[in-house]
């Protein structure tokens, strides 16, 4: 589509920064759940959503924020009193669920995760962490160290000792065809063998309540829970990463770690994506003993800037204002339901799985079962072609589809993508 642009992107960016496409799509503008590409091509986005576009594209209200705040002040430093940073940290700490909440702002979700592991590996003097088989938790040198999906963590040089766990995914191993009770049983006791290779000398374990990137795959509810109740016989502590799975996107509940409440919340909480709609926003949310174990001076330039917090501010009040929760559940629910009744025609999909608007369509090859990541391609590119974006996950043979929309989704939206997708998966699985 823009060849010109494709083949400068080759040769000015790194090779191994992925792009979507064998003819990627230059974005050029935005509207509601809609964006419109460099030759004017307007597509329904099903998946800008869980990337950065929480609630609608253009959506008014962050960018009359946006551009007010840009007229009084961006200057940014921890340094100094900031209003929005401080309104909007008082605004997470009251959602997080976290008793006696401390926020720290950073501008990714990579740079949340490293500073969780800072924070756990500090209070508990130990380098050793627990992270889940199959997860991505980001792109630095710590944040590849837990990320047990290899096809995005391309070093094995992390300074921590990351012990990786069962429990995110089942894998089409010997845990496939285990009741939900029979995985939670044996994932606790897979937990418990690890603990007692390493004596309890753990700082952390940190996983997704939902992996995103490893193909929108859940837990029984309450495994967490389950977890936790051993972490804290040794003092352990529970990081959720709620970069995807924040801010009610799975309609039943506001942040992912819900569905495992029963031994209480987490210690740690990592958030960001879509919180400022686009604008960079990332951060950590630790009860204030655990946030205040650091024993230096630090200071954030860009973390928690005004213009990215009055951004971050606008787009909470109106997700709250509007119950975008609810409409997760409620449009989430309903697409769920088509896309099970088009999988029943569609001999290709091996499961229809999600919650709310974090739906994930698993292909596999019909005659052999095995994974299809060829097919996953496939579909993709004739949503495409047929003015749908969405996108793809899974292990290392990527073969999920993930649908993950704007917030405000609405039924029409949802029953147009559904046929798109119906027409596309009818063809290729
Ligand atoms: N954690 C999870 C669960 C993620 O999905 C991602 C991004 N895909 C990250 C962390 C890293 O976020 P960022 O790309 O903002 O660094």
């Amino acid at each position: 589509m823009t060849p010109d642009l494709h083949s400068r992107h080759r040769a000015a960016l790194p090779d191994w920064l992925a792009l979507y496409y064998a003819d990627p799509i230059e974005l050029t503008h935005g509207e509601g759940r809609h964006v419109w590409d460099a030759e004017g091509k307007k597509y329904l986005d099903f998946f800008g959503g869980i990337l950065t576009t929480m609630t609608a594209h253009a959506l008014p209200e962050v960018t009359k924020a946006v551009a007010e705040q840009a007229g009084r002040v961006i200057h940014s430093s921890t340094l100094y009193l900031n209003r929005p940073m401080v309104e909007l940290a008082e605004r997470i700490a009251q959602v997080s669920g976290i008793p006696d909440a401390r926020v720290f702002f950073t501008t990714s979700g990579t740079e949340a995760n490293d500073a969780a592991l800072l924070l756990a590996t500090a209070y508990r003097r130990s380098n050793q962490v627990l992270a889940m088989r199959n997860s991505y938790h980001g792109r630095s040198f710590s944040a590849v160290g837990i990320t047990g999906n290899r096809g995005w963590s391309p070093t094995s040089l992390s300074p921590l000792q990351t012990l990786y766990v069962h429990g995110g995914v089942r894998g089409r191993g010997p845990y496939a065809h285990l009741s939900d009770a029979e995985f939670t049983d044996a994932c606790v006791a897979d937990l418990r063998d690890m603990l007692g290779q390493t004596r309890g000398d753990v700082a952390a374990l940190i996983a997704e309540p939902v992996q995103g990137v490893g193909g929108f795959t859940s837990p029984p509810d309450g495994l967490y829970a389950r977890f936790r109740e051993i972490l804290q016989e040794h003092g352990i502590l529970w990081i959720t990463d709620e970069v995807q799975t924040g801010w009610g996107r799975t309609g039943d509940h506001f942040w992912g770690w819900q569905a495992h409440a029963q031994s209480g919340p987490p210690d740690i909480l990592t958030f960001a994506k879509g919180i400022a709609n686009g604008m960079s926003v990332g951060g950590v949310v630790a009860r204030a003993e655990v946030m205040n174990c650091l024993d230096a001076n630090s200071i954030s330039t860009f973390g928690g800037s005004p213009i990215t917090m009055a951004a971050g501010l606008a787009n909470l009040s109106y997700l709250l204002e509007h119950d975008l929760q609810g409409n997760a559940r409620r449009v989430g629910g309903l697409l769920i339901e088509r896309l099970r009744a088009i999988a029943a025609h569609a001999p290709g999909v091996r499961e229809v799985r999600g919650r709310g608007l974090m739906i994930g369509v698993e292909l596999a090859n019909p005659a052999t079962g095995e994974a299809a990541p060829d097919a996953a391609t496939a579909v993709l590119e004739a949503c495409r072609t047929a003015g749908l974006l969405i996108g793809k996950g899974g292990g290392h043979d990527t073969s999920v589809l993930r649908i993950a929309p704007p917030l405000t989704l609405t039924v029409a939206e949802a029953e147009e993508g559904a046929t798109i997708l119906d027409r596309a998966l009818r063809e290729f699985s």
